[in-house]
């Protein structure tokens, strides 16, 4: 993150890009201190080279390589960081992405940050707790919120409910 921020310093027309949101914040948010912290060994010790890739280093899931697109059960989907409940399978849906999409995420359960890994900024998604990449958030998605959150489904975790 922090070799990020100093690239999107020097870059002054990214930064011009991203004015509105760096102004919100939302880059110190994502700067802030995490309730879990640990060090990239203890993470490395801890999560699946995939799961690390994702979570620790913002990579992206093959589209369609999580197991949890075809997850249809009640329950609710925890970071494979920490295991905070992130999304409920009442929002989830079939976004024909290869990702596993939600329209809205549970209460205080995520952070956001802007990301400019592409040439247009997006909206990156962490989990509030440790910090963990999850995915995206875009305005494309249906009602009611009309939001696709996209999410690794490597960085997730099923509960399913207790009556599934
Ligand atoms: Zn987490």
């Amino acid at each position: 993150m922090l070799n990020r921020r100093l690239l999107l310093m020097g870059a002054g027309a990214t930064a011009l890009i991203a004015g509105a949101r760096w102004m919100q914040g939302e880059d110190v948010q994502a700067a802030t201190t995490f309730e879990v912290q640990k060090t990239d060994s203890d993470w490395r010790r801890q999560l699946t080279k995939a799961q690390f890739e994702v979570l620790r280093l913002h990579r992206t899931e093959i589209p369609g390589s999580s197991p949890l697109n075809q997850e249809k059960r009640k329950g609710v989907f925890a970071c494979a960081g920490c295991d905070l409940p992130l999304f409920s399978s009442e929002t989830k849906y079939d976004s024909r992405t290869g990702w596993p999409s939600y329209t809205a995420p549970l209460a205080d359960a995520i952070g956001t940050s802007t990301d400019h890994v592409l040439l247009l900024p997006r909206t990156e998604v962490h989990c509030r707790r440790c910090g963990g990449h999850l995915g995206h958030v875009f305005e494309d998605g249906p009602p009611p919120t009309g939001l696709r959150y996209c999410i690794n489904g490597v960085a997730l975790k099923f509960i399913p409910a207790d009556d599934a």
